[in-house]
Order: C-alpha cells, then structure tokens, then sequence
C-alpha cells in the first residue's frame, strides 16, 4: 500500500469512528436522560388511619394527578408533629390508600421534627421513626411510619432493559448544573406501570441546584 492509500484508508477509518462517536454522544444527549422528580414531604395513608384523622367514613379527595400513573395528591392534608413539640403543618396526602400509614420528609424536615428517620425504600417501615399525625378530627400517634425516602428511579422493563439494568439495582446518577454532583445509592425500581422518573427528596434537590423536570443521566456500572 502506498502512501496515498494509506491516508485514504486512514482518514475512511477517522471519519467512522468519528461518527460512531457523535451518534453515540447524541444517544447520550436525548436517550439516556431521564426526567427528575422532586418529593416534597408527604404522607401516604391508610383507610383506618385516615378516619381516624378525617372522621369515620372519610375518603380522599383527589386535587390532581402525579406523573405516575394512578397517583394523586389529595385535598387532604396533616400536620406532622414530633418530640419539640415543632409541627409542619399542611403535609400533603398522596393517593390511593395503602395498606399502612407511611410519613416521607427530608432530613431538613426531621431534624426540625426532632426525629431521626431512617432511610428506607417505600414500605419498608419496620423500625422506623414514630411520629405524630394531626387532622381535623383526630390525632394519630405512630409508633413507626417515618422515613427519609431513598433515592430511586421509577421505569418499566423496557426501559430497564435499554439502560441494562434490573430491580434493585443500585446505580450512581448524575445531575449537571452549577451544583452537580454526582448521587450515590440509587436504587432502580421496575414495574411496567411507572413512567421513566427519577425521585429525590428537596434535600437531594436544594444540594444539587435542581428542580422538577431536571435531567439526570445514570453513569455506567
Ligand atoms: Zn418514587
């Protein structure tokens, strides 16, 4: 091969992989993206501890749907007190009714609470902090029910399989923005009815300068 070929063949080979890159790159920018939620403090509820707070026979009122399918905020509310005697008042109830009673805040909220939650994935509620519920009917004194939610992603297997990987993984994700950082612990969780949506706490959201709607990217295992 003379020396003009080789420049041929050399600048073929530079220009694929070139392009091979910047499809990749654009993968990147629109595919691997996923939308963030921003939790704020929340209560999910039971059918029994709701009655109790909202009087015998109460059922919850929805005020507008969640971007995931089948849930709501509620026209319900609480107040969530703790041992200084502080309470954080109009915490939002979120539908449908659950099997029991679970208390998500951040640990901002705890630390004014005087609890220490643990940190736990929805309904993992053995051991966790107790706390107290307050209606316009009723006063509700769990011994346990409070948690600072995990970090995790909601998807369905499509999804989960594009970005390979499976339920309960625990994967690092990065947000980008003036304070971005990089979240530890993530856990996947995989059902084929969540839309594609990664939840943080307003702790999560305030460190990383983000808000509802930011894009976050899952980094490679
Ligand atoms: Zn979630």
């Amino acid at each position: 091969m003379n020396e003009a070929d080789l420049r041929i063949l050399v600048d073929e080979i530079t220009q694929q992989i070139l392009a091979a890159n910047q499809r990749e790159s654009l993968l990147k920018q629109e595919e691997d993206w996923l939308p963030v939620g921003v939790s704020v403090r929340h209560v999910h509820i039971s059918s029994h501890d709701l009655e109790v707070l909202y009087g015998p026979g109460c059922t919850l009122t929805p005020l507008r749907e969640l971007y995931q399918v089948g849930e709501y905020a509620c026209k319900e509310v609480v107040a969530l007190v703790g041992p200084r005697m502080r309470a954080l008042e109009s915490v939002r109830i979120l539908g449908p009714v659950r099997e029991k009673t679970q208390v998500e805040v951040s640990r901002t909220d705890a630390v004014y609470l005087g609890i220490d939650p643990p940190v736990r994935a929805s309904g993992d509620l053995t051991g966790s902090s107790p706390i107290t519920l307050v209606g316009p009917k009723g006063t509700l004194v769990l011994q346990e029910g409070a948690i600072v939610a995990n970090r995790h992603i909601h998807m369905n297997s499509t999804d989960a399989n594009r970005y390979g990987v499976v339920d309960n993984d625990i994967v690092k994700v990065e947000v980008l923005g003036d304070k971005g950082l990089v979240f530890n612990n993530v856990q996947i969780r995989v059902q084929d009815s969540f839309r594609l949506q990664m939840h943080v706490d307003t702790d999560d959201a305030n460190a990383s300068g983000i808000t509802n709607g930011a894009k976050a990217r899952i980094l490679p295992k």
